[in-house]
């Protein structure tokens, strides 16, 4: 049986709370009861909790037994900022497919407003991701940085597969990159709706990102990161149960 799936606010070793929306939305929409079973992430760690106690204000938990849970995708998503409602909706997707960070990067064609903006919506987007955690049963919440220009993103740790997509990209597809390489972990950058320009491409080869297109067809921003990042799941998670087969 799969146990709707909450983040704790506060915690001890045995006991868990929540707080704010969250014990609001328990007591008044779900109408929680004392006994009810949850699972319940507290310090990063999935286990079941059972109601002890509950009002509007804060539900509180005693916590048993850790549940077997999945670690994030080894997978950095750099996603240039555009329009707020889509951005919104690629983290939630983003967060459901099991990436591990997203870094909002302000691209030199992202809308000026919009870059001026995005300091004050990071917050939001952090909302946005641990809600989509808890939905998925995720344990972990992915990481939302702050947002950055390109120059300012430091080097990723060696091994790590960089590839930059690419609207103007005409030879390598994503398949033919990723057939011949094996790589741990995976940054996968996408432009904004004004696409990247040539000083963004060149700072990207300068850097050692590996250029890749999706094919003919022009996606927007938000389908080229959904899309490349289902495939860099399927394709990580492939490379992950082959070194265990091999470790064991
Ligand atoms: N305005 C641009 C398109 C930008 S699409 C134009 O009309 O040419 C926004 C971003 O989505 C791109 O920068 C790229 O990162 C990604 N993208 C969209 N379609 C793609 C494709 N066919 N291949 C690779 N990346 C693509």
């Amino acid at each position: 049986m799969t146990r709707r799936r909450w983040i704790a606010d506060t915690w001890t070793e045995d006991s868990a709370t929540l707080t704010g929306t969250q014990a609001a939305h328990l007591a008044r929409v779900l109408r929680v009861r004392v006994g009810q079973e949850f699972d319940i992430v507290a310090n990063g760690v999935a286990r079941r909790g059972v109601v002890e106690s509950a009002d509007a204000e804060c539900v509180r938990f005693r916590l048993l037994e850790a549940i077997a849970s999945e670690a994030a995708l080894p997978l950095t998503c750099l996603l240039s900022v555009f329009k707020f409602d889509r951005y919104e909706w690629a983290i939630e997707k983003l967060t459901e497919l099991g990436v591990a960070t997203i870094l909002p990067v302000l691209a030199q064609r992202t809308e000026k407003h919009l870059a001026q903006a995005a300091v004050a919506r990071v917050e939001r987007w952090r909302r946005i991701a641990r809600e989509a955690t808890q939905q998925a049963r995720r344990t972990d919440v992915p990481e939302i940085a702050d947002p950055v220009r390109l120059e300012n993103i430091t080097a990723p740790t060696l091994g790590t597969l960089q590839l930059l997509l690419s609207e103007v990209e005409e030879e390598r597809t994503l398949w033919s990159a990723l057939s011949s390489q094996n790589a741990p972990a995976a940054q996968i950058a996408i432009g904004p709706i004004g696409g990247w320009t040539d000083a963004e491409l060149q700072w990207f080869e300068r850097n050692q990102w590996l250029p890749v297109s999706l094919g003919p067809r022009i996606l927007r921003a938000e389908t080229a990161a959904i899309a490349t990042a289902s495939v860099l799941a399927a394709w990580l998670e492939q490379h992950r149960a082959a070194s265990n087969n091999h470790a064991s």
